[in-house]
């Protein structure tokens, strides 16, 4: 799950735990203890044969064994079976409990067998070493040994035992992948039954929901430091298009009751308070409010600034409607942070009829970039690191979209806008879309990723309309760009428009977090904003 150390920065540096000096004698005693019971394993075990007492020096030697004196070949009664880890276990314990003498192995019925009972799990003979044997490797070993024996290129067999083996892996890898699922599930439920009974809140109350509360602590931790402030604060191009949409359409903010949804230091609200409002309610659940409260009191604004503490979807307002909304929403790719929600809460339960949300439209746009050296450093690289070949680490590093300044000289197409957003009317659900993009490509070069940035405007009922943009080709801002690596670059040319299609949802594990899936003429390409 992804930390919100800084949605929108770098992590402040955290404390780290103090390594142990190694120095603990309990410690020691029990490397003693690992290293006997090492010895111990590593004495060569003698295996009991399943049918007679003779002592056998290895599980393959037993095999031959019961195969050339008692006619039991074990790996056909496995096959046969189908046996899987659990059968085969309950086999052995079978035979060597009843001691059941090998016709009864060779003349069994398919189903069912004599052994199903789970009772036949528990060993007969204590560190068994048949029991401690994979029978899938069992049976391998024996079509290997049958091959090279045969005659038959053990080349071959050596191949089927490896793709064998990889089989096993991929088929452990997806039941693992399975587990991790469940214990995501358990973990849900575990904390909506301790929040539940410890809060006794109702039970209808879903994990889910408690889960995202805990999300959310770490979210709003993060804009507890004031460096994130200072960041957005000395973030011209954003703060002072708000601070002239609001000083330049006095109009607009005469006399009304605003809403600033998540206040921070309180800047967007001193500013609509300068501009003539009659009441600024402004509400953030961070830390950093205690500090706008100060902010506030200095600058004699305590009268018409009211500041409360507390998410957006929890608190009560003073009030019970608002002529308009301000808020500072935007994280990368405009939607990650998923904050215009707790905006569109506010707007459908406190805004008047006829009011209005600031910053209103927001265009989402796309180009193409080719920059082999940024493709190079990030993909290329892990080929030959320090001399060792890296290459798998390709697979992590593709789908995660990166935030970074994209030069503007490696732009290789007009830019086309994927989707527009009035946030006056906009609803949750058209926040996750899909849209089909046609990029007209203005250099014949190799196309190495997509950027995606947006553009915001103060437009609605405005005398002097506001805007600024994200896009590479104007002053950077402290969203950067959002930078979508192609794994295989592909060539363009000059006049083709590259048709593609777009898709945007959000992360259900972290719903914060965004999908972002491109279907481009060489497949589809999913990316992960978190
Ligand atoms: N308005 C300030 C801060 C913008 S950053 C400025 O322009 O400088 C966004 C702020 O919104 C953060 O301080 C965060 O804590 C707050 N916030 C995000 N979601 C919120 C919610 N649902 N309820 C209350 N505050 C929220």
């Amino acid at each position: 799950m992804a930390e919100y150390i800084n949605p929108r920065g770098d992590a402040p540096a955290e404390e780290m735990p103090e390594l142990s000096d190694g120095d603990d004698d309990d410690n020691d005693e029990d490397l003693w203890q690992w290293a006997e019971e090492d010895e111990e394993d590593s004495r060569p075990a003698t295996v009991t044969c399943l049918f007679c007492d003779r002592l056998l020096s290895s599980v393959p030697a037993t095999l031959q064994h019961c195969a050339a004196d008692h006619q039991v070949n074990l790996v056909e009664v496995i096959q046969r079976h189908h046996l899987d880890d659990y059968g085969y276990i309950k086999m052995i314990n079978f035979i060597r409990s009843t001691k059941c003498d090998a016709s009864g192995l060779t003349g069994l019925p398919d189903a069912p067998l004599p052994w199903e009972s789970e009772d036949f799990l528990l060993p007969v003979l204590q560190d068994d070493p048949l029991l401690q044997t994979d029978p899938e490797e069992l049976c391998e070993d024996a079509s290997l040994s049958v091959c090279s024996s045969s005659g038959a290129q053990s080349h071959d067999a050596l191949q089927q035992r490896t793709h064998a083996a990889e089989e096993r892996a991929s088929t452990s890898e997806q039941a693992l992948t399975r587990a991790m699922d469940d214990l995501h599930k358990l973990k849900l439920l575990a904390q909506g039954l301790v929040l539940n009974a410890e809060t006794s809140r109702p039970a209808n109350q879903s994990a889910v929901a408690d889960l995202r509360e805990d999300e959310d602590e770490a979210y709003f931790s993060s804009y507890g430091h004031y460096s994130i402030h200072e960041e957005m604060l000395k973030d011209k191009v954003r703060t002072e298009s708000y601070r002239d949409f609001m000083y330049s359409n006095p109009e607009v903010f005469r006399d009304k009751v605003v809403l600033d949804v998540g206040c921070g230091t309180g800047i967007l609200a001193m500013f609509a308070a300068r501009a003539g409002a009659k009441q600024v309610i402004a509400v953030d659940q961070s830390e950093i409010i205690y500090k706008a409260m100060d902010i506030v009191r200095s600058n004699q604004l305590e009268d018409k600034i009211t500041l409360i503490k507390g998410r957006i979807e929890d608190i009560k307002l003073p009030v019970e409607k608002v002529d308009i909304i301000i808020s500072e929403w935007m994280g990368y790719f405009l939607l990650f942070e998923s904050m215009l929600d707790s905006v569109l809460y506010a707007r459908d339960r406190y805004l008047a009829d006829g009011g209005s949300v600031y910053p209103d439209l927001c265009n989402l746009s796309l180009a193409a970039v080719g920059d082999a050296q940024k493709h190079r450093d990030h993909i290329a690289f892990w080929d030959d690191v320090y001399g060792f070949n890296m290459a798998c680490m390709k697979q992590a590093v593709v789908p995660e979209a990166m935030v970074e300044m994209v030069k503007e000289d490696t732009l290789i197409s007009e830019p086309a806008v994927i989707q527009t957003f009035d946030c006056n009317k906009v609803c949750l659900s058209e926040l996750e879309f899909a849209s089909d993009f046609s990029l007209k490509m203005t250099n014949t070069t190799e196309c190495t990723a997509l950027v995606g940035y947006f553009d915001i405007f103060f437009d609605k009922g405005c005398g002097n309309k506001v805007m600024f943009s994200t896009s590479p080709r104007v002053t950077k801002t402290h969203w950067k760009q959002t930078v979508f690596l192609l794994e295989k670059p592909f060539n363009v040319q000059a006049g083709e428009e590259l048709q593609g299609k777009i898709s945007v949802c959000k992360n259900k594990k972290d719903p914060r977090a965004l999908w972002v899936t491109f279907d481009l003429p060489d497949g589809k390409h999913t990316y992960n904003l978190q």
